[in-house]
């Protein structure tokens, strides 16, 4: 098991008041050898904690006092301290077998941990789920887990995961639910897969068989121009449109049996279909925003209320794609994710337009809102799509644009313009393909996401106060 490492101390903490440095490895906090952040969170809490830290192999005894629940003021490098759980599925539309080849290692890796759904929402399968993992989250209180259902049927989900263990871990599901965990589900709907009478099937047998579960989320199969399965291919307009009618319907049916829709389509549907997106009361509650349902509408209501002069806490994005693998620790247990960069933009004002890089998807959202961020900010607001040659394929979603395709996109910005980057785009600074905002070719403004920062950087009189 590695220890945990110290990664930063908060000025004037605790911890930096007790002399925890940067550098120091977490021998034990209470006694205790800890696995994760969630046992450090736990210890941390106490209102005395004795850490036990090695610096440069001599083991060092430290109290700190604090009141109870107070922040400790130490982030770690990274979430899991022993061996992140890896998966032992093989599907075919998964994402981590489409990327292009030379990413840095820890892109590749597939974890199926419990605990990583917990901290960052990732989805697990369940097949290697254990007795002992049971008993942990109900103990520790480890919800919201998040599940991929993908099929009820057994073979099908056999099928789907390429693995035995696929047809009978959906008895985990039953545990959870039975202990009173929330789970959310998920579908990644494959079209000539599990769409058509597939999905109705599994959206009864979720009915039948879950009805506890939070909510379910059907997002589209990506493909990006890496994938080695031929019979993985994007949606036809056709098969988005019978997946939306699908979920709508069934909508109705969990509506009437349940009082709560519960399953939603991913906004991503709704753009290929070309439909018009659910209002935001028919998301109830947008609990599966950071997987792409109901951001359009969030981010819609965001604007609004922002340009009319209300108070807003963007819903936003919590974390970048991929984040539980850059050892950034889950919100609640880090600093903030990304700091804003600003560099050089106050000088683009006196009529510069002000350009917004976004992914293809992420500009039909934001269409509907240029000409009112213009009128706010007072100059020329234009989008500039970001095409995804890095990924290819169907991929079109603003959180896996890369720095070389950024980079690429920059030549055709007029040379005085201010540009935001949305800072989805980013983990840990990073983009997907390694490189950094310092590494585009001209000076960006990364901005949170969703619509009240982007109101916000437009509104010079905030945007100033802010810098
Ligand atoms: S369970 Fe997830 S990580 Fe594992 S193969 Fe399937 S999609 Fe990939």
């Amino acid at each position: 098991m590695s220890l945990a490492r110290v990664v930063a101390v908060a000025p004037g903490s605790p911890a930096d008041a007790a002399g925890v440095e940067v550098g120091d490895e977490l021998v034990d906090v209470n006694g205790e050898e800890l696995r994760d952040v969630i046992r450090y969170q736990v210890q941390v809490d106490e209102p005395e904690v004795a850490l036990t830290l090695r610096r440069k192999d001599t083991l060092i005894p430290v109290t700190v006092s604090k009141p109870a629940g107070a922040p400790l003021g130490v982030e770690l490098h990274s979430a899991v301290f022993d061996r992140v759980r890896t998966c032992d599925n093989h599907c075919p539309f998964c994402f981590i077998y489409q990327l292009p080849k030379g990413m840095r290692r820890s892109l590749y890796l597939k974890d199926d941990d419990y605990r990583l759904s917990h901290l960052y929402g990732n989805f697990t399968t369940l097949t290697r789920f254990t007795e002992a993992d049971l008993e942990r989250v109900v103990t520790e209180g480890l919800g919201p887990l998040y599940v991929s259902i993908h099929a009820t049927d057994p073979e099908v989900r056999t099928r789907l995961l390429r693995n035995r263990r696929g047809a009978t871990s959906l008895r985990w599901l039953d545990a959870l639910l039975d202990a009173g965990v929330e789970v959310h589900g998920q579908i990644v709907v494959c079209p000539g897969v599990n769409d058509g009478p597939v999905l109705d099937d599994t959206l009864l047998g979720i009915l039948d068989r879950f009805p506890d579960l939070a909510t379910v989320g059907a997002v589209p199969l990506g493909v990006s121009d890496h994938s080695n399965e031929p019979d993985m291919r994007p949606h036809t307009t056709a098969e988005a449109v019978a997946v939306v009618d699908t979920i709508e319907a069934w909508q109705d049916r969990y509506l009437a049996a349940l009082g709560r829709r519960m399953i939603f389509a991913a906004d991503e549907y709704y753009l290929m279909a070309d439909r018009p997106f659910p209002e935001a009361d028919a998301y109830e509650g947008f609990a599966q925003h950071e997987n792409g349902i109901g951001m359009a509408r969030t981010f819609a209501a965001e604007v609004d209320a922002a340009l009319a002069g209300h108070a807003v806490t963007g819903v936003g994005p919590r974390a970048g794609f991929f984040a539980s693998v850059d050892g950034a620790p889950a919100a609640g247990y880090r600093a903030p994710r990304t700091r804003r960069t600003r560099l050089a933009v106050r000088d683009a004002r006196g009529g510069a337009p002000v350009v917004l890089l976004t992914g293809e998807y992420g500009a039909r959202v934001l269409t509907p809102h240029v000409a009112a961020l213009g009128d706010l900010a007072g100059v020329d607001v234009r989008l500039h799509p970001v095409p995804n040659r890095f990924f290819g394929g169907n991929i079109a979603v603003t959180g896996l644009m890369t720095g070389e395709d950024i980079a690429a996109a920059l030549a055709a910005v007029p040379d005085d313009a201010r540009v935001l980057l949305p800072d989805v785009a980013l983990s840990q600074d990073r983009f997907l393909d390694g490189t950094r905002v310092a590494d585009l070719p001209r000076a960006v403004e990364v901005v949170g996401t969703d619509g009240a920062s982007l109101v916000a950087a437009l509104r010079p009189a905030v945007a100033l106060a802010a810098g």
